[in-house]
């Protein structure tokens, strides 16, 4: 990975600024379509929110729910096909279930999935009255975005560490730029629609458990369980506007007594960390083009507490508003 590089290299066709999910999906999608492609970032992987994500697909927390369905649809098919084609990225078919407190309606993406259906009562955990099944898909970020620079870069793309102090430099370096910055678009743009949403996960040692839960519903903050390889992601927290990154030991022994509701066997499992991240929120998913002097930028940020579900669907939305076909 280089520093920026002089301008004597090969010029790119588009910037994409951002090394998170967002930025890394759209500059494979805009290689994947021809384009000559450097990333910038400040940071790439440990610095960035999708390394702390849960991540599994589920839209939660973006808007407008009429644009995260389609965008949504999109993603649940690449990843489907990643579990086929790239075992070695990262990404795992999961049963889940999602619960609540009373009957509930389905969401508006059920019928896009192959198999959503109602849990009978007598498969629900103790003291819920409804449940959802669906196939979902968990990512395992500390190998999904790795894999994905190592896409970007056999591609023929750049990776490199800058970090944009405005909109205008990065169109003076590439006249066509993507801008996948997450929470950083709140400066760079600059955006104040854009605030952050605090999260507090709880990494433990899987104890041998594959099915992923979700209850939104009962009133004692959102909780989800999702098991990876070697490790369950314990959840969680969504505070709005709060921005402080050190974990709350207090909420560590909450999270996890919430978690074992669902599953019992996560009462004891030994606590390998504990880490927090801020959810790039908006009132809407900001993916359009805006015409700037000397150039053109495709924003792609605001992906709030669904970034990584909506990550295949922004992208491919983003390559097309910037090469119409
Ligand atoms: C606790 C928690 C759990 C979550 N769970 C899930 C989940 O289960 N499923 C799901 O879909 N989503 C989940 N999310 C949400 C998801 O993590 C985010 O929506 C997603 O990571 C946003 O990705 P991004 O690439 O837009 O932002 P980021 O990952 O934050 O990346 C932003 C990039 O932009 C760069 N950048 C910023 N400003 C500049 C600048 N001025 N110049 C250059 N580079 C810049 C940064 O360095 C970074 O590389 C969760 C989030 C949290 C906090």
């Amino acid at each position: 990975m280089a520093a920026r590089p002089s301008a004597q290299s090969t010029a790119p066709e588009v910037l994409v600024l951002g090394g998170g999910v967002a930025g890394l999906t759209a500059a494979l999608c805009l290689l994947r379509a021809g384009k000559r492609v450097r990333v910038a970032a400040r940071a790439y992987v440990a610095g960035t929110t999708s390394a702390v994500a849960a991540a599994f697909w589920y839209p939660y927390r973006a808007y407008p729910e009429a644009m995260v369905a389609p965008w949504a649809r999109v993603s649940y098919a690449r990843f489907a096909e990643l579990t086929r084609s790239a075992p070695e990225a990262g990404v795992l078919r999961r049963e889940t279930v999602e619960v609540f407190p009373h009957e509930a309606p389905p969401p508006a993406w059920a019928s896009d999935l192959p198999d959503f259906e109602f849990v009978p009562a007598a498969d629900l955990p103790p003291g819920y009255g409804a449940g959802h099944r669906f196939t979902s898909f968990v990512i395992e970020t500390s190998v999904y975005l790795p894999w994905l620079m190592r896409q970007v870069e056999a591609a023929g793309g750049e990776l490199t560490v800058h970090a944009y102090a405005s909109l205008d430099e990065a169109v003076g370096d590439c006249p066509l730029v993507v801008d996948c910055t997450g929470l950083g678009a709140r400066e760079l743009v600059p955006d104040p629609s854009m605030y952050a949403v605090r999260g507090q996960i709880v990494r433990v040692r899987n104890p041998g458990i594959s099915r992923v839960w979700i209850d939104e519903h009962s009133g004692s903050g959102i909780t989800y369980v999702v098991p990876r390889s070697h490790d369950v992601v314990l959840g969680g927290t969504a505070d709005e506007r709060e921005e402080d990154t050190t974990p709350d030991p207090a909420l560590t022994p909450r999270i996890i007594a919430r978690c074992a509701r669902l599953e019992p066997a996560l009462a004891g499992a030994e606590v390998l960390s504990v880490a927090v991240g801020l959810r790039p929120a908006r009132p809407t998913v900001r993916l359009e083009a805006e015409t700037r002097a000397g150039g053109r930028v495709v924003h792609n940020y605001g992906h709030g507490g669904a970034g990584v579900t909506l990550s295949w669907g922004c992208a491919e939305a983003a390559a097309h508003l910037l090469f119409p076909t």
